[in-house]
């Protein structure tokens, strides 16, 4: 979309409403575990259980989507808010970006699919070390990350943006992120984005925006960061602490409409 003469005139550009939703693993309704989630699994090890209002059922998320195109949304890609947050281009009104976080097994084989069909592109958030070198077999209730080789061909609807190498973890004190000394995020944010292909744009893992994390990815010339704090962005949004709306599971219409009206 180019500028309007006006906003030449003025020098601006203008987001007036961003907003962000947030997704994780998405699977069929009938294939919830009876008795809850079980551990996910990384090639870190990393063993954490992804809480249950983080996954989405298949059923809800192709009737979001469809809602989304129906009601006049504009999915945007992820290349064109980093050029809205660079200043070079305004985004259309009732702007949506969909991200999907850690690339579990259901972000290839049912969120592609139907994001594709629609002709709709994503943002994906990628940790370099929970991707295994061999394709997993999948484990009933227990969500499972990426392989080499299978995240490379889903590259026409998502674009891979970072969410750390190895700083996806937590212990007794919270996320490593709120403790880690710059110098060894920006080493690990540069691991990271080796393996990206939209370059500067970050994911804060758990949502912690921590000291180190935001002075070394402004060190490091990042445009983009999101947070998990819900709410719209407009042209006057820190892009380095953009808002990000959960998509709790089982959200109905109703409940979807509300969040895009934050
Ligand atoms: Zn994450």
């Amino acid at each position: 979309m180019d500028f309007t003469p006006q906003e030449h005139d003025q020098g601006r550009w203008t987001v007036n409403c961003l907003t962000v939703l947030m997704y994780h693993e998405i699977l069929p309704r009938a294939a919830w575990p009876a008795g809850g989630p079980g551990p996910v699994r990384t090639a870190q090890g990393v063993t954490d259980v992804l809480p249950a209002p983080l996954y989405v059922w298949e059923e809800d998320f192709v009737a979001q989507i469809e809602f989304l195109v129906r009601e006049g949304f504009a999915v945007v890609s992820p290349q064109s808010v980093v050029e809205a947050y660079g200043g070079g281009r305004s985004l259309p009104d009732k702007a949506v970006l969909l991200t999907f976080d850690d690339m579990w097994k259901g972000g290839m084989t049912t969120a592609y699919p139907v994001l594709k069909r629609w002709g709709l592109s994503a943002l994906a958030f990628l940790v370099r070390g929970w991707i295994f070198d061999e394709p997993q077999k999948p484990v009933a209730g227990s969500p499972v990350c990426l392989a080499r080789g299978e995240w490379e061909p889903l590259e026409d609807v998502f674009a891979f943006a970072n969410h750390t190498d190895r700083l996806h973890t937590r212990g007794p004190q919270g996320p490593t992120l709120l403790t880690v000394e710059e110098e060894a995020f920006v080493a690990d944010l540069r691991r990271c984005e080796e393996v990206t292909t939209l370059k500067g744009v970050f994911a804060y893992p758990f949502g912690a925006v921590g000291p180190a994390a935001e002075k070394g990815l402004a060190r490091e010339g990042f445009s983009l960061a999101f947070t998990t704090e819900p709410g719209a962005n407009d042209h006057t949004s820190n892009p380095l602490r953009m808002r990000r709306n959960l998509v709790p599971c089982g959200a109905g219409l109703d409940e979807f409409r509300t969040i895009l009206a934050r």
